[in-house]
C-alpha cells in the first residue's frame, strides 16, 4: 500500500470569490436576473456596481423587458476593469449586464477581479451571434467561469419550439453575412433580431406575421 499524504489544511472561513456566467436568447429574462441579482446582494449590505454595454435603453442603464431599470457604467472597449473597480473605496460584487459585448481583454479583466481582489463577478448575455456562432467574450467566459448557466425562463420560436438562437432579420429575411454586433430594434434601425428554434435558424423560415 503506498503511503497517504493529509491534504493541506484549508483556511477556515475562506470563501473563494466566484464568476458566474448566465447565458440565454433574447428576451429570456438575463437584465430581469440581473437587477433582482443586484438587489439581493444590495439588501445584505454588500457594495457593487452594475456595468453594461449597448443596452437596449441606448443609454447607460440596465433595463429589462418587463420595466425595470437601474442606472449602470456603459463599459466602452477602452475601460480597464480593475482600475474601474480599485477606484472605488470598497466593491463586493460586479453585474455585468450585456457581457457577450466585452473585449476579451474585459473577460480576463474581470477572472483578475475575482482571483486577485475578492470580488464576486455575475455575468450575463447571449453566448451566440446572428449567425449562431459563439461571441468571442462568450466563448472566454464558458472557458473561465467558475459556473455557467443556461437560463431557463422559456423564449418560444413561432412555432412553439423553444427559442435557443438569435436571428437577425433585415428587410424581412434571415441574413447570415455581416457585421457581429449590429444594434438592431430601435425606430432608426432596419435592423431586427427574432428568437427561433434551432430548426428555424437553420431554415430561415420566419413564420406569418413577423414581417
Ligand atoms: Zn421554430
Amino acid at each position: 500500500m503506498t503511503e497517504s499524504f493529509a491534504l493541506s489544511a484549508v483556511p477556515s472561513g475562506a470563501r473563494d470569490a466566484v464568476l458566474k456566467f448566465y447565458f440565454g436568447p433574447m428576451d429570456c429574462g438575463k437584465s430581469t436576473l440581473a437587477l433582482q441579482m443586484n438587489y439581493n446582494h444590495g439588501r445584505q449590505g454588500r457594495r457593487g456596481l452594475v456595468l453594461t454595454k449597448h443596452d437596449r435603453s441606448g443609454g447607460p442603464q440596465v433595463t429589462s423587458r418587463i420595466g425595470l431599470g437601474l442606472d449602470a457604467i456603459e463599459v466602452v472597449d477602452s475601460l480597464d476593469l480593475v482600475a474601474l473597480v480599485t477606484g472605488h473605496d470598497r466593491i463586493d460584487y460586479l453585474i455585468c449586464d450585456e457581457v457577450c459585448f466585452y473585449t476579451v481583454d474585459q473577460i480576463e479583466q474581470l477572472a483578475d477581479l475575482v482571483d486577485d481582489h475578492g470580488i464576486d463577478v455575475y455575468a450575463f448575455g447571449l453566448a451566440s451571434d446572428f449567425r449562431s456562432v459563439m461571441f468571442p467574450a462568450a466563448q472566454r467566459l464558458f472557458e473561465l467561469a467558475d459556473e455557467v448557466c443556461r437560463l431557463q425562463v422559456e423564449v418560444l420560436c413561432w412555432c412553439g419550439r423553444p427559442g435557443l438562437l438569435n436571428g437577425r432579420i433585415v428587410g424581412g429575411q434571415l441574413v447570415r453575412t455581416g457585421e457581429q454586433v449590429v444594434i438592431g430594434d430601435t425606430d432608426a434601425s432596419p435592423v431586427r433580431y427574432q428568437v427561433l428554434c434551432r430548426r428555424h435558424h437553420r431554415s430561415g423560415l420566419l413564420g406569418e406575421g413577423t414581417f
